[in-house]
């Protein structure tokens, strides 16, 4: 093996060692430095690091979870990222998320109600006397047999985290689904690593807030807004929540709820209406239906949380054509494992 470099993780000043030849990620791990990662290809973002000083032999083709934009701020994925030199690096980014330690936990699958033909959501309970910290918006890794792992988010504000975690599947066919969707039962026991990312709620802005989701997008985003409903905050709150058909938009009857009871402004937008939906609403793409609505996003702060294409297209047009400042835009892409 060629000689150690020396990585530091700022801030909280964990270090360790990797060869020149293995990926940072898998030298922390192999360390027993718990990072945030998931899927380990360059896909899913999730192990998303900012490199403070030193340099980095970066393989940006095989990173497709890192936007231009990212890469351009000097953002890489530890997965597909080896050390040249010493390298320090940005490792927590993001203040909220800085004091709440991954760990490995186990959890009790209480309650699996269908929200939808193709949407579960899956309700999980502590064992008894055990609390869990997370921030709104953050993800869990599930870890399946065989070590496989797929990133689920939580639904539940993380002030009932100690009553139990929340999750909205939908059935994509895969391991994952599989499980949900024809085997999972109460009492199941459910190996999880987090919470993870960096999609949370930022404290220290009064702007006017903008939630965007597609499909099950919808589970952070319903995260961070009842965690704002818990905190009484003034900030106003829009909600566009765009599925292909309107039982897509799976827990619509809450979102009305909040229009009704907190002044959320919420509106449901639907792709692929059949004529038997009878759909009244907003047709189109999510997305599109905020550029309709919106000349200029300069005052918000936006939240957005779906499919890779939407999250992208949310991207380029509300920075590129609505003067959407990128520190003011925050998006977590459900990239498939
Ligand atoms: C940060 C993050 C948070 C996530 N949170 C959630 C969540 O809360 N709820 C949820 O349902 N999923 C979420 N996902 C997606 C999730 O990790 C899995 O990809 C998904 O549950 C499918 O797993 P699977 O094992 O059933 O299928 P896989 O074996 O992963 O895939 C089976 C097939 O479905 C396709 N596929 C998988 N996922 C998607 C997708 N998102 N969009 C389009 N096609 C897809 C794959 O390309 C493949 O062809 C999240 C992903 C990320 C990166």
């Amino acid at each position: 093996m060629s000689t150690n470099l020396k990585i530091r993780c700022l801030p909280v000043e964990m270090a360790f060692e990797a060869a020149a030849d293995e990926s940072i990620l898998a030298a922390a791990l192999r360390a027993g430095v718990m990072l945030p990662h998931s899927c380990k290809t360059g896909l899913c973002g999730t192990c998303r690091v900012r490199v403070v000083d030193g340099h980095v032999d970066f393989n940006t083709a095989k990173a497709r979870g890192l936007s231009p934009h990212d890469r351009a701020e000097g953002d890489v994925l530890l997965c597909q990222t080896r050390a040249v030199s010493d390298v320090t690096l940005a490792c927590n980014i993001v203040e909220e998320t800085r004091d709440v330690p991954v760990r490995r936990i186990a959890a009790h699958v209480v309650g699996v109600d269908p929200l939808s033909e193709d949407v579960r959501r899956i309700r999980l309970a502590l064992p008894e006397g055990e609390t869990f910290g997370f921030v709104a918006g953050q993800h869990m890794n599930v870890v399946m047999s065989g070590g496989v792992r797929r990133c689920v988010s939580l639904a539940n504000a993380p002030s009932g985290g100690d009553a139990g975690l929340e999750m909205h599947l939908r059935n994509y066919g895969g391991v994952l689904s599989k499980y949900v969707f024809e085997s999972i039962k109460d009492g199941d026991l459910v190996r999880m690593e987090g919470p993870l990312g960096t999609f949370v709620l930022r404290g220290g802005s009064d702007r006017p807030l903008l939630f965007v989701a597609g499909g099950t997008g919808f589970s952070p985003v319903k995260s961070m807004i009842e965690t704002l409903i818990e905190q009484r905050s003034s900030r106003p709150m829009s909600l566009y929540w765009g599925g292909r058909r309107p039982p897509d938009l799976y827990l619509h009857e809450l979102a009305g709820h909040w229009h009704d009871h907190v002044g959320l402004d919420y509106v449901p937008v639907v792709s692929d209406g059949e004529p038997e939906d009878a759909w009244q609403g907003r047709t189109g793409f999510v997305h599109q239906a905020v550029m309709d609505d919106f000349d200029d996003l300069s005052g918000h702060d936006v939240y957005v949380c779906g499919a890779p294409p939407m999250v992208e297209a949310a991207r380029r047009d509300f920075i590129g054509a609505r003067k959407l400042p990128p520190r003011q835009f925050f998006a977590d892409a459900f990239h498939p494992s």
